[in-house]
């Protein structure tokens, strides 16, 4: 199938559920995202912060561009002016210099607190305990120009589903829980980025607001020799 009519079925099967569709280009020639974007799909999401800013320089202006790969601080800067949601947040030394960045672009960035689900040590994120310390911290309140809108997780790749479903059940529950306690008044924490090309139905049943489908969309992806 082509890219449009992969959009346009996984849109059928989201349905008018509260669940937005990420298009993962990583590794993809601009042509294939112009091809969904021409099918009027406008949500990007790149994991190499250089990759991302070469293809939003060349792509349309009205694309909406999510970061959802590890981010070093030394790179804030080059998404900063532009970047629409930053999904790898994993500690106060990386908000801090992405509400410093946000600050000299005169905007306020959007983020969300990558936790750590896997059972796999290779997978960036903070676990839970870590995280509610970050969000009590004094110095993660004074920042003013960074917005925390939710949370995000990878799950365990394993062909077993059970365990699937128990990760992206354990953070939704976290998410509820520190919805609760430190966004119950904030409307914009609102997101659970959870489900991939091969979990996406699971992480939907479980509650995400996101799915990050890159080979679903695109095809498979050859991974690049360095
Ligand atoms: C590559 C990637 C995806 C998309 O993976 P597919 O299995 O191709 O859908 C989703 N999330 C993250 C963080 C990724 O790096």
């Amino acid at each position: 199938m082509s890219i449009a009519a992969n959009i346009s079925a996984i849109k059928k099967e989201i349905g008018t559920s509260n669940v937005k569709l990420i298009a993962v280009s990583k590794t993809k020639p601009v042509e294939s995202i112009l091809e969904a974007y021409e099918a009027g799909h406008r949500l990007f999401g790149e994991n190499m912060v250089q990759e991302l800013v070469e293809k939003y320089e060349k792509l349309p202006k009205d694309i909406e561009w999510h970061l959802i790969g590890h981010l070093q601080t030394n790179k804030v800067k080059y998404i900063a002016p532009f970047i629409n949601l930053i999904h790898s947040v994993d500690s106060l030394k990386l908000i801090q210099e992405i509400n410093k960045q946000a600050l000299k672009n005169n905007r306020i960035i959007d983020c969300l607190l990558q936790l750590e689900i896997a059972d796999e040590e290779t997978k960036f994120g903070m676990d839970m305990a870590e995280a509610i310390d970050f969000l009590r911290s004094n110095e993660f309140q004074e920042l003013k120009n960074v917005r925390i809108c939710g949370v995000m997780g990878i799950a365990t790749l394993t062909d077993n589903p059970k365990m699937t479903e128990e990760e992206f059940y354990e953070l939704k529950t976290f998410f509820n829980g520190i919805k609760d306690t430190f966004f119950r008044k904030d409307p914009a924490f609102k997101e659970v980025s959870m489900g991939m090309s091969g979990d996406y139905k699971l992480a939907i049943a479980k509650g995400s607001t996101l799915i990050r489908l890159g080979s679903t969309i695109f095809g498979g992806r050859q991974l690049k020799a360095k």
